[in-house]
Formats: C-alpha cells, sequence, structure tokens
C-alpha cells in the first residue's frame, strides 16, 4: 500500500517536470498543458518501460510501432485546439496505437472522439489502457484510416499520427468548412508537420517542423 502511493508520487511529480518542459519548449495552452498534467502516460507504455514514461521520448509499444513523444502529442493538440472552428466537438484521429493522444484529446475536452487504428491488437490495447486510466468517452475503431470514417463525418478537426506521403483525399474531404487536419507528410525522406485549413474557397497549408513518425500504411489487419 505505501509502496503504491510512493510509486504514484513519484509519477506525479516526473509528470509535473514533463510538463514544465513542455512550457520551456513553447506549449502555452492552458488547456493543453493541463491535459498533459493530468493524463497518466505510464499506464500507456508496458511496465518494463514505465521508469522513462515521462521523458520527452516516443517509446516502443510492439508490431513495430510508437507512443510518440509527450512533446509532439502536446504540440499537434495545440495545433488543433487553435483552429478556426470552435468548439471543437467532433474530432477524428487516425493512428491509435497505444491510445494515448486519444486520452489527451478526451482531458482537453472534445466531446465526440472516433480513433481509427488499422492493427485490431493495438486497437485492443488501446482500449484496455484508456480503460484503466479511467478514459471512456472516444470510439474506438479498426479501419483503414486512409479512408476515414465517412459515415460519422464531418468533422471540426483530423489529426493523422502517422505519416503518409500524400495528404489522404477521404480525410480532407470529411473535414468541414473551417475545420482543421494536423499532419505529419513524408517527402523525399524527411517529415514534417504540416496543418491544412479548410475554407469554402479553398485550403491553406501551412508548414509547422520537422517530426519522425511511423509510416501510415495502407489497409487495414
Ligand atoms: N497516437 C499514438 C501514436 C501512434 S503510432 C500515440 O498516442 O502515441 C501510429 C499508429 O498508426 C500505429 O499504431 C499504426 O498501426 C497506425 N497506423 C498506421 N497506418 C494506419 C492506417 N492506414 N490506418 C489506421 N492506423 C494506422
Amino acid at each position: 500500500m505505501i509502496f503504491n502511493t510512493l510509486q504514484l508520487d513519484g509519477y506525479e511529480t516526473r509528470r509535473r517536470k514533463m510538463v514544465n518542459r513542455l512550457e520551456e519548449m513553447g506549449i502555452s495552452n492552458p488547456l493543453v498543458l493541463d491535459a498533459m498534467l493530468n493524463t497518466p502516460r505510464h499506464l500507456f507504455v508496458e511496465e518494463a518501460l514505465r521508469s522513462r514514461s515521462y521523458d520527452n521520448l516516443s517509446l516502443p509499444i510492439g508490431l513495430g510501432q510508437t507512443i510518440s513523444q509527450p512533446y509532439i502529442v502536446a504540440r499537434m493538440t495545440e495545433l488543433l485546439l487553435a483552429g478556426k472552428k470552435q468548439p471543437l466537438n467532433k474530432v477524428l484521429e487516425i493512428g491509435t496505437g497505444c491510445g494515448y493522444q486519444t486520452a489527451v484529446l478526451e482531458k482537453v475536452g472534445i466531446q465526440n472522439i472516433y480513433s481509427i487504428e488499422r492493427l485490431s491488437s493495438l486497437r485492443e490495447l488501446a482500449k484496455r489502457n484508456l480503460r484503466a486510466a479511467n478514459f471512456y468517452n472516444s470510439r474506438l475503431i479498426c479501419a483503414d484510416g486512409y479512408l476515414g470514417l465517412p459515415k460519422s463525418a464531418p468533422f471540426d478537426g483530423v489529426i493523422v499520427t502517422a505519416a503518409p506521403k500524400e495528404v489522404p483525399i477521404e480525410l480532407l474531404k470529411q473535414l468541414d468548412i473551417n475545420g482543421r487536419m494536423v499532419l505529419p507528410l513524408e517527402k523525399n525522406g524527411m517529415q514534417h508537420l504540416w496543418v491544412i485549413d479548410k475554407y469554402i474557397n479553398g485550403y491553406q497549408e501551412t508548414c509547422i517542423q520537422e517530426v519522425n513518425f511511423v509510416l501510415l500504411l495502407n489497409g487495414r489487419k
């Protein structure tokens, strides 16, 4: 019992330090900082890696996939929240992985979250992790994220957490007018994070920074 309490305190202290670092690195939206402070990232990584769960690192989650760096999760969430369409009621996430980004989206208060993962075993892992950390509001779907979720479209925001080589057209179509998509794109072996804002008369694309994601692959498994 005492051991558990000590361990919990340890994680809280580390999480606070992580959030201080995120602030130093330029994350400034209080909603996002608060969400990062209140989402137990250690419950989204396997036990053997938990001591590193509040370092600013991506970590393996099995099947060649990773949990994204805390900074990238915070940055993408902040970018998504800074779109024109407010409040963000319905968001589509592509690449659930272990479910950590999904949890952060819940914590910033997005009511309707749909998250697509192509590997059914990772969808199950994400579901277990989210339940264990008391997150119950997102809908987890095993499908090919390239195709999005037409029956639930349009979305106020789309966040893609694996890198395609081109912007998936279906996802653009499913984005609402004034909606925002945040995604990494790979070109010539390099990846950059992009923000795409959709307007009634076209799109505005903004390159944010270099990033390093696993690739968005074709087809569900
Ligand atoms: N969002 C995660 C990071 C996920 S890593 C986090 O919070 O840390 C990227 C995930 O995208 C992997 O789980 C991978 O299986 C998944 N993925 C790759 N291609 C996909 C596709 N076409 N559709 C849906 N998921 C895909």
